[in-house]
């Protein structure tokens, strides 16, 4: 992960919250700030990166990235509890003046998401701020199918989880569906059932409304990188994953 592949990350971010909610939505609007911003201060960012230490120089970006997740949850999160007025936007580009003022700004990043990364090798570090809190975004996705590279000299490495492997897992699986998790029906046999009218249609995916929701991914837990559907890899908030609950 280089300042590139965040920056492209945070654009494809960027589109599609102007696809969900417009580009007049203050979202977009705080949103697109950020991004315009980062990219204003590409070589500012890359020199403070190179004068980290190689352990939060290796998780900068990972970092920055859940930082912006985590503050877009929160605010939809409080979106979701709101009836009234829309609360208002996070400031997204925050934390760019935090950085330069050296003020701290970084998010922990928990050991889920290191794996994720296939950096768990850095957890064995014993490395205090690498423990705790975990991964909540609705960007789950956008982290998840990263890999980290560039930086060797970070301690001496455990293998990493089984290259190859096209299995990914949903770190942000809602508790609500564990009862499909644990059921030994196959996501495979339910979709032949709905071939046979045995039960109703998929429902349509809230980030990509031509395609269908991915039930592996929210029912199950995980899926494979090459599904048809991985555009509706993505967290679901509870009430976005209810239809699907009562499906
Ligand atoms: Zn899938």
């Amino acid at each position: 992960m280089d300042g590139t592949e965040a920056l492209d990350q945070f654009k494809r971010m960027a589109l599609l919250i102007s696809v969900l909610f417009g580009p007049g939505h203050v979202l977009f609007i705080a949103y697109d700030a950020f991004v315009l911003r980062l990219a204003q201060e590409q070589s500012q960012l890359h020199r403070y990166q190179q004068n980290l230490h190689p352990i939060d120089r290796l998780l900068f970006w990972v970092r920055l990235m859940k930082r912006n997740a985590l503050q877009l949850s929160s605010w939809f999160e409080e979106v979701s509890l709101s009836s009234g007025p829309l609360p208002s936007v996070r400031d997204f580009t925050k934390v760019f003046d935090q950085i330069r003022d050296e003020e701290s700004w970084e998010p922990k990043v928990s050991t889920a998401l290191l794996e994720a990364l296939k950096i768990s090798a850095l957890t064995s570090l014993g490395q205090p701020f690498l423990a705790g809190s975990s991964l909540s975004g609705i960007t789950g996705s956008m982290t998840g199918d990263s890999t980290i590279s560039g930086e060797t000299s970070v301690g001496t490495p455990r293998p990493a989880p089984a290259e190859g492997s096209d299995r990914v897992t949903n770190v942000d699986f809602l508790p609500m569906f564990i009862k499909f998790k644990q059921d030994r029906s196959k996501t495979q046999e339910i979709c032949k059932s709905i071939l046979r009218n045995e039960k109703p249609p998929l429902l349509k995916s809230k980030v990509s409304p031509a395609d269908d929701m991915c039930l592996a991914w929210h029912t199950k837990g995980g899926c494979n990188k090459n599904c048809n559907l991985h555009k509706d890899h993505v967290k679901y908030m509870k009430a976005a994953a209810e239809p699907l609950h009562q499906w």
